[in-house]
């Protein structure tokens, strides 16, 4: 019998042992790696390679500024990439529509889903929010589902985001035979 295609997921390319971090370094997690790579086809994806930033880079914050949340340099508050990660989210929202969901790097300025610690301009905590890429995907893809590796660790939020990945396979395989 011939094999099914496997269901496609966007992982945060550091999730995947690529060592695309600021620091060269990655975040490896066996269980997205090695068990849902098992079972889907994982794209891995670096936003903020692929806006041009480089291994090494200089590291990146979310900052609350007088116009809006802003993703800054650390030691360079000049470099702000925030429209370059929105815009990498429209890129991948548009490009890759064959997407069944995204695993995302917890507290990362771009790929983290919610809880990334904000700063004041002076560099102080204030909050929390999403990472800029995160919440560009969210925005443009308000049913896709979306998770972070951390909390996939928990069985119920796993059992859920699966169950959620192949509901959301099957309404697009239903919308895509009524066109
Ligand atoms: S968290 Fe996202 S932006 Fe940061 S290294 Fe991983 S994939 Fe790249």
């Amino acid at each position: 019998m011939p094999e099914l295609p496997r269901l496609r997921l966007g992982v945060s390319a550091c999730l995947l042992g690529q060592p695309v971090r600021y620091d060269g370094g990655h975040k490896r997690d066996s269980f997205v790696a090695d068990l849902l790579g098992t079972h889907f086809e994982l794209l891995p994806l670096c936003p903020e390679v692929a806006i041009g930033l480089g291994v090494p880079r200089r590291p990146i914050r979310l900052v609350q500024t007088a116009a809006g949340l802003r993703v800054r340099g650390v030691h360079d508050p000049a470099l702000d990439v925030t429209d370059a990660l929105d815009g990498e989210a429209a890129r991948v929202s548009r490009d890759l529509p064959d997407l069944c969901g995204y695993v995302l790097k917890k507290n990362s300025p771009s790929c983290g889903m919610a809880r990334v610690k904000t700063y004041t301009e002076a560099g102080m905590p204030n909050g929390r929010a999403s990472g800029a890429y995160a919440a560009g995907l969210m925005a443009r893809q308000a049913l896709l589902p979306v998770e972070e590796e951390g909390r996939l660790n928990d069985p119920p939020l796993r059992e859920n985001f699966i169950e959620r990945v192949f509901a959301y396979a099957r309404w697009q395989a239903l919308t895509a035979s009524e066109v």
